[in-house]
């Protein structure tokens, strides 16, 4: 089923998302509705906030003909990125490498924004999967962006909050344009 989106300016974007404990059918649905909603809207992302539901659990999916480079490690060894997708995070902790590249991002909740960011070069995530098995894996490029972005999302953090006072102030107009 395809869930609405829920844009920026909706309270829910800056609620912690409460820790999953229990996975019942109907949180199952929940992140298969995700994946669908996600597609549709032709995201590689999205958090269970951006469909008004404060918890840690976010879906990620590149597609396999993405043009933007992803990079992913399994127990140290890289390994083929499609081997995980699509992916359902639930209750991930992340690490980050010191050195940071610059890329472009975009958001679901930010429709017709796309913002230059620094984000980590490489990034540990652990978490846990549908079953609630523990997991982790090393990724970077698209995938690594991606995985920094929807954790931010389960914190209540948005991409607009990364960048200085000026691009904000630059952005303004646009972005309470979203804001209704
Ligand atoms: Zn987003």
């Amino acid at each position: 089923m395809i869930l609405p989106i829920v844009k920026y300016g909706d309270p829910v974007l800056r609620q912690r998302g409460a820790t999953v404990g229990k996975v019942t059918p109907e949180l199952r649905q929940l992140a298969r509705d995700m994946l669908d909603t996600m597609r549709k809207a032709e995201g590689v992302g999205l958090a269970a906030q951006q469909v008004g539901r404060a918890l840690q659990l976010a879906v990620i999916d590149i597609p396999a003909d993405s043009k933007r480079k992803s990079r992913l490690w399994l127990g140290g060894k890289e390994a083929d990125v499609q081997s995980i997708m699509p992916l359902t995070l639930i209750n991930p902790q992340i690490e980050i490498t010191k050195k940071k590249e610059l890329d472009n991002e975009g958001c679901l909740s930010f429709p017709g924004i796309n913002i230059d960011l620094n984000r980590g070069f490489r990034v540990k995530v652990r978490y846990q999967d549908l079953d609630l098995i523990p997991r982790e894996f090393e990724a970077g490029g698209l995938l690594g962006r991606a995985v920094q972005h929807e954790f931010d999302h389960l914190h209540g953090v948005l991409f607009i909050d990364k960048l200085s006072a000026a691009d904000r102030g630059k952005l303004r107009d646009k972005i309470e344009a979203i804001r209704g």
